[in-house]
């Protein structure tokens, strides 16, 4: 069933009469495959859904995504003007996947203050795994982009076209040329994510805002993909609710099934909905 924000206030209402709930929450959110797929905006239920959170004084949320800063809040205030996370003192975004967090109110915290090295690591690696593949091709068959991620948590490489049917001899480069610092993950397409592990990003992150928040007792993290594996195994070993749309990845359904996690029936925004309705009201 589609849980809906219909009656939500009203049982807020109750819940906080009756005394029933006053702990302060943390809700995380990855944003790509979690609340929308892929591009697609948000759907209604999620918009309502989001709303009724960042004007409830119980809920601290973050929206943790690879998508930079200007690309989710456009996203969201296209959703709905209201959404802006400018407007609200506990609507944190945490963009470079966890790397960066910013706060109306408290501004920006970079992972680069504590781990100045990470984006020269990160190009030290990019240049052993380039010199790897010119020795054995003669040329990169694959070009690596940080995209947005200036802070060096994540490299993607890309093979060139009509290269792709080289993805496993050049996965196999990678694998050689990485240590236990990265996570090398080859998707059907050919493309390889290269992520950081020790730190990464949005297990820094979750780490940042309970320090900027102690009062927190509770905290729930729902993502679908590869890039959330490590939040979702860092919050479960905190002892934290973790949990997953329909459609996410089978590693990330495993994870949440071995730590007592929620998988939702339903996809994308709709299975947010439906963890979070059985578990803030
Ligand atoms: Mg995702």
């Amino acid at each position: 069933m589609i849980a809906t924000v219909k009656g939500l206030k009203m049982l807020v209402m109750i819940n906080l009469l009756m005394n029933k709930e006053n702990d302060l929450y943390l809700v995380m959110l990855d944003f790509n495959g979690t609340l929308t797929k892929g591009s697609d905006p948000l759907n209604k239920n999620t918009i309502s859904f989001l709303l009724e959170m960042v004007k409830d004084p119980r809920i601290i949320i973050a929206i943790v995504s690879s998508y930079p800063y200007g690309e989710i809040r456009g996203r969201l205030c296209q959703a709905n003007k209201d959404l802006d996370p400018r407007k609200y003192g506990n609507f944190y975004i945490c963009d470079e996947n966890g790397g960066r967090i910013l706060n109306q109110e408290r501004g920006v915290s970079n992972i680069l203050e504590e781990y100045p090295h990470l984006l020269e690591e990160a190009f030290e690696l990019c240049n052993k795994i380039d010199s790897k593949l010119e020795e054995k091709y003669g040329s990169r068959p694959y070009q690596w982009e940080f995209k947005q991620f200036t802070v060096g948590l994540v490299i993607t490489y890309r093979p060139l076209l009509g290269k792709e049917e080289l993805k496993d001899e050049v996965k196999g480069i990678v694998d050689e040329c990485t240590d236990d610092r990265w996570e090398v993950v080859l998707y059907g397409s050919g493309t390889i994510d290269i992520f950081r592990k020790e730190p990464a990003g949005k297990p820094w992150a979750l780490d940042k805002l309970l320090q900027f928040h102690p009062e927190v007792r509770k905290v729930i993290v729902i993502g679908d993909g590869y890039n959330d594996l490590l939040l979702l195994e860092h919050a479960a070993k905190k002892g934290f609710t973790i949990g997953c749309p329909a459609n996410a990845i089978n590693e990330v359904k495993v994870l949440v099934g071995k730590y007592g996690g929620i998988l939702a029936t339903e996809k994308y925004g709709d299975g947010v909905v439906e963890i979070l309705t059985k578990l803030l009201y």
